[in-house]
């Protein structure tokens, strides 16, 4: 993989990267073509990263669907899929990490402590191998793209981060692969998330502006759905991942949840618009 990127890079070509931990789904693929509409060559990665996964989280049952998402890119014409063993990651005796003060330690953060350690320290490994000028990421992660973007920006990494929009199901589910884990009923019940920031959306087009009460209405669609758990339902600074108190510029309503034993999360970003607030699901 050095050895290709490094080629790409002599010829001036643009590398672009989609790190993925595999069993992947249209959401995936809609980075992979954004990828491919300013890349060339295009790398797709398929790594279940085992230090993002806390100890009593769901690494080992982590869907696993290598065949299917090789027939998935090959159809894509990806050029190069870089899927290394574990033990090439990280090899008996590995002391490296990668921290991002602060944004990491909220949110997601505070209920996968270390989570964001492992993501940050395997993506840094990835740059480090593929060496992108462009690398692709999900808004379907806000957090995690806005920490990447940081370490990026931190380390001075060539690497351009381009985040796309969330690809959702008919019925408004954000695209996961955690959402093969649901079972019967709790396939409808998990679009409550979808719908309970569909519900915020409106009451910001009514003109509501407070986040106290914008949370209560999301929470009101969550607490109606038998079921369903929230982590966490907030609204923060786009920039800092701060509870703010009024909209402001650019925020993301958040929302994690767990429906049955599946943990989910959802956000939808807000942006002002002149004296209107655009929300994009
Ligand atoms: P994962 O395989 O879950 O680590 O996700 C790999 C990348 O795909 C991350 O940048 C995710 O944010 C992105 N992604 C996952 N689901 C979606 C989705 N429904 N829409 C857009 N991007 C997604």
């Amino acid at each position: 993989m050095k050895q290709a990127a490094r080629d790409a890079r002599a010829k001036g070509r643009l590398l672009g990267l989609v790190p993925t931990m595999g069993a992947l789904h249209e959401g995936h693929l809609s980075l992979v073509r954004e990828a491919q509409k300013q890349c060339s060559p295009v790398v797709v990665s398929i790594f279940v990263n085992p230090s993002q996964f806390g100890p009593s989280e769901d690494f080992k049952k982590y869907p696993r669907t290598f065949d299917a998402d090789i027939a998935a890119l090959e159809k894509l014409r990806v050029d190069y899929v870089f899927a290394p063993p574990p033990e090439e990651i990280y090899p008996p005796g590995f002391r490296t990490s990668v921290v991002v003060e602060g944004l990491g330690d909220v949110l997601e953060g505070r209920v996968r402590p270390g989570h964001f350690r492992g993501v940050t320290t395997v993506v840094a490994k990835l740059f480090e191998i593929a060496q992108p000028r462009f690398a692709f990421f999900g808004r379907k992660d806000a957090q995690q793209a806005r920490i990447i973007r940081q370490m990026a920006a931190d380390l001075n990494l060539d690497a351009e981060i381009v985040v796309c929009p969330i690809v959702r199901e008919a019925d408004g589910l954000a695209m996961s692969s955690r959402n093969a884990y649901l079972k019967g009923s709790e396939q409808q019940g998990a679009t409550a998330l979808y719908r309970s920031l569909d519900a915020m959306q409106r009451e910001v087009a009514k003109g509501e502006r407070d986040a106290g009460r914008l949370i209560a209405a999301m929470r009101a669609v969550l607490g109606a759905e038998p079921g369903v758990t929230p982590d966490y339902v907030e609204i923060v600074d786009a920039d800092t991942f701060e509870p703010v108190v009024s909209l402001r510029k650019s925020c993301y309503a958040l929302i994690a949840a767990r429906v049955g034993a599946t943990r989910l999360i959802d956000n939808a970003l807000i942006e002002q618009d002149g004296d209107f607030f655009r929300v994009t699901v």
